[in-house]
């Protein structure tokens, strides 16, 4: 097929996520022809460094060799099976690793970011409800998300994406993010939390975070402190404290899991994203004994947790998680990103010359630029978008925020290529 072939067969009947279709009018989608390392290339030869990693799932670039073997040798064991009354060999051992690597005891499958959240709200207020206590609030930061199903969309607090939902939403309690990046501006909302907490504790389940950064919250990044001193605050009050690390775990922040810089043992986790190396559809909350214990205990007193999904523990997207683990494991993975970053850094100093530029901020692999100036009916993420299309990049700002995401193996020079995009479509951007 042809380039201009399949963009009219594709938007005849396709419906794109988080689009105005309208915008296509004008804007072409871009069929990809085949993906390889940091590159997706299209039908007429050009080729773009995927600089965000594919919307932050993949980890060790496109159609890498390793994770294809493992995936097309489960493939000929078994592909996916009910997870129910059955278990496979790839989801024994991926749970041991995940529970190796935080520390956690029980693992509960699902097969998107969004469901995990979902499964930990509900598993958090379950746990409550099955040892006497209903406790029907969760309470979650400012400029947070989860997630688009409704459970998620209501502890998160990004108004673009929720607003219009305002009237369906569950109620939740939200206390005010960090302002900075400071020890201090951690400590002023502790003490709101704390406040909250004392008021309202009782009525809490969970409380729900995005442990140092709030990725699709423009980037916005906190110090670890906040989390050491809410987790302590929850524990005082009874409340679950659930890091959501779909975005930020498996070493984008320069750590494995984020809240690891925080010296603290969470009560779930949830996972999804990088977890299958950004090959396949698969998330995972662990939890502790503590939690798993409330549920346990014969059939008729009905406190079993009867979630579940069709593809729950699908067996090819475990192949693929143990396949990425397998990689963490062999390469030194962290190490060398540590050189990236520090690398992106440095590469970072000149743009803070830009009149445009307010701000410059980085942790780990998720490097972001804030730009100050500009109405909102400029649509600038897009006019960068665009421009930095012509010159093989490919990114996608965040309302004024341009940022850096990238697969852990794209190299100096891609470095250097990407961020000389990003120079040029910032320096040259129109008022
Ligand atoms: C992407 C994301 C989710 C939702 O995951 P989906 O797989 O897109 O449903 C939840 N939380 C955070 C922090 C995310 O970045």
């Amino acid at each position: 097929m042809t380039n201009q072939e399949l963009m009219q067969r594709d938007l005849a009947h396709i419906w794109h996520p988080c689009t105005q279709m309208k915008d296509h009018e004008t804007i072409p989608i871009i069929p990809i022809k085949r993906a390889k390392g940091v590159y997706l290339y299209d039908y007429d030869g050009n080729r773009y460094i995927d600089a965000i990693s594919s919307w932050w799932v993949n980890l060790f670039g496109h159609s890498n060799p390793y994770i294809n073997r493992k995936i097309r040798e489960q493939l000929e064991q078994v592909e996916h099976l009910i997870f129910a009354g059955f278990t496979h060999e790839q989801i024994v051992v991926l749970t041991e690793r995940l529970c190796s690597l935080t520390s956690m005891d029980k693992a509960f499958y699902a097969d998107n970011g969004s469901s995990a959240v979902e499964v930990a709200l509900k598993m958090a207020f379950h746990y409550h409800k099955n040892r006497g206590e209903v406790r029907p609030y969760f309470l979650s930061l400012t400029n947070s998300y989860h997630g688009e199903t409704l459970g998620a969309l209501a502890v998160g607090d990004v108004e673009l994406y929720k607003e219009t939902y305002r009237e369906i939403m569950i109620e939740t309690l939200q206390v005010p993010v960090p302002k900075d990046r400071s020890e201090e501006g951690a400590l002023e909302a502790v003490q709101e939390l704390e406040r909250v907490l004392e008021e309202r504790g009782e009525e809490i389940s969970a409380m729900i975070v995005e442990p140092l950064v709030q990725c699709a919250g423009y980037m916005h990044m906190y110090h670890p402190r906040y989390l050491s001193e809410a987790k302590r605050l929850c524990e005082e009050y009874g409340v679950l404290f659930i890091v959501d690390e779909i975005a930020v775990g498996f070493g984008r922040t320069g750590t494995m899991f984020a809240y690891e810089q925080a010296g603290i043992k969470p009560d779930f986790i949830c996972l999804s994203k990088g977890l299958t190396g950004g090959y396949l559809p698969l998330s995972v909350v662990l939890t502790t004994d503590e939690v798993y214990r409330a549920f346990y205990c014969d059939y008729l007193e009905f406190k079993a947790f009867l979630h579940s999904h069709s593809y729950t523990g699908n067996a090819t997207a475990c192949a693929a998680a143990n396949a990425t683990l397998d990689i963490f494991e062999r390469e030194n993975v962290l190490e060398e990103n540590r050189k990236k970053s520090r690398y992106i850094w440095e590469r970072l100093e000149p743009f803070r010359e830009l009149p445009n530029v307010t701000d410059i901020r980085q942790r780990g692999m998720i490097a972001a630029i804030e730009l100050g100036g500009y109405d909102i009916s400029k649509r600038i993420g897009l006019q960068i978008n665009q421009k930095a299309l012509k010159m093989g990049v490919f990114i996608r700002p965040l309302g004024n925020v341009v940022y850096l995401m990238p697969p852990y193996i794209i190299n100096f020079e891609e470095i250097d290529q990407v961020i000389g995009a990003l120079f040029d479509s910032i320096s040259t951007l129109k008022a």
